[in-house]
């Protein structure tokens, strides 16, 4: 496979007032999962659409293997990108539906049977789409990018829809094309569907970047010095650790988490103010946890969890 990048260099998209996406500049390396990670409506689809030459930038550049996506005159062999499941014909059969993209794209037609049986979609391949289920259609989608067999993948949200068995195959197929030296860029506005799965993140608030880092390094920046305390007695562990300069903060039923302080020394003040506690430890933040903190001024619209849902 070669090596090629994706690069994005002070991209910048408005649409009317909204300024979608604000030079943003970062570069998508080979041989790797990047996860493009970002609440809805931070700018990973408008980003996405201006590497393909689908929006024009309002400001810089896109570039795929170092050129406009433009000026390739077969794109598919290099890029493959799944954007909108839903933007295939209803009535189409799937393998005509790709039979006509292979033809389009100077694709021989023996391939579509391939990319059908490599998606798991080999036993439909003659049934009409409208029948698919949102998965299905995932991988319908996920079959067209792979068409022309390309070095880079462009794949906007698609673990959306997809069932248990779905979510399984789909990172273990994504890390394998990286592994084979592809270029696979795939984005969520949920971390933790990323999270086991990229190997580097690049994190969208708002249309600016705010992270461009490994999941490891990101865990490590942030996990801080908190401690964490079990306690029955929450309000009496709240006053007296605050009372001695600790910020606390409750983290669940029997669990505060606290910060400022070393464990020798809430174990201290603990003890001395006859405070029982079942347990105290370093608290490690989760990737989500880190995500959500990040990205929380940067929410355009957040979802209550049941509007999440309705939307899902
Ligand atoms: P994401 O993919 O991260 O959910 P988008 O790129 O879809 O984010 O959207 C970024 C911002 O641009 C949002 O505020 C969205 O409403 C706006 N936007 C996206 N596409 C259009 C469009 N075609 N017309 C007007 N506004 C748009």
């Amino acid at each position: 496979m070669p090596n090629l990048t994706i690069e994005a260099r002070e991209l910048v998209k408005r649409y009317g007032s909204t300024l979608a996406v604000d030079r943003l500049s970062f570069t998508v390396e080979a041989g790797r999962v990047t996860g493009f990670v970002g609440p809805n409506g931070a700018g990973k689809s408008t980003t996405m659409r201006m590497m393909l030459a689908l929006d024009r930038p309002d400001g810089g550049e896109a570039l795929i293997g170092g050129r406009p996506y433009t000026s390739y005159r077969e794109p598919a062999r290099t890029v493959g990108a799944l954007l909108d499941p839903e933007a295939v014909h209803p009535g189409r059969r799937a393998c005509d539906h790709l039979l006509w993209m292979a033809q389009y794209n100077g694709i021989p037609r023996k391939r579509v049977d391939e990319v059908l049986q490599i998606v798991g979609l080999e036993s439909v391949g003659r049934k009409r789409v409208g029948g698919f289920s949102l998965g299905m259609r995932q991988r319908l989608g996920i079959a067209g990018a792979l068409l022309g067999d390309p070095g880079i993948l462009i794949l906007d949200e698609p673990v959306n829809g997809l069932d248990p068995e779905g979510i399984q195959w789909i990172r273990g197929f994504l890390k394998q094309l990286a592994a084979e030296g592809r270029t696979v860029l795939v984005s969520s506005h949920l971390m933790s569907e990323l999270q086991d799965t990229a190997d580097h993140l690049i994190i969208l608030g708002r249309g600016r970047l705010l992270a461009d880092t490994t999941v490891k390094e990101l865990l490590d920046q942030t996990s801080g010095d908190q401690i964490e305390v079990r306690t029955t007695e929450r309000s009496r562990t709240i006053d007296a650790l605050s009372l001695a300069g600790a910020t606390v903060a409750v983290t669940g039923p029997e669990t505060v988490t606290v910060t400022g302080l070393t464990t020798e020394r809430v174990v201290s003040l603990l003890s001395a103010a006859s405070i029982p506690f079942t347990g105290i430890g370093q608290h490690r933040a989760s990737l989500e946890d880190v995500y959500m903190a990040m990205t929380r001024e940067h929410t355009t619209f957040a979802a209550a969890p049941e509007d999440e849902r309705a939307l899902a």
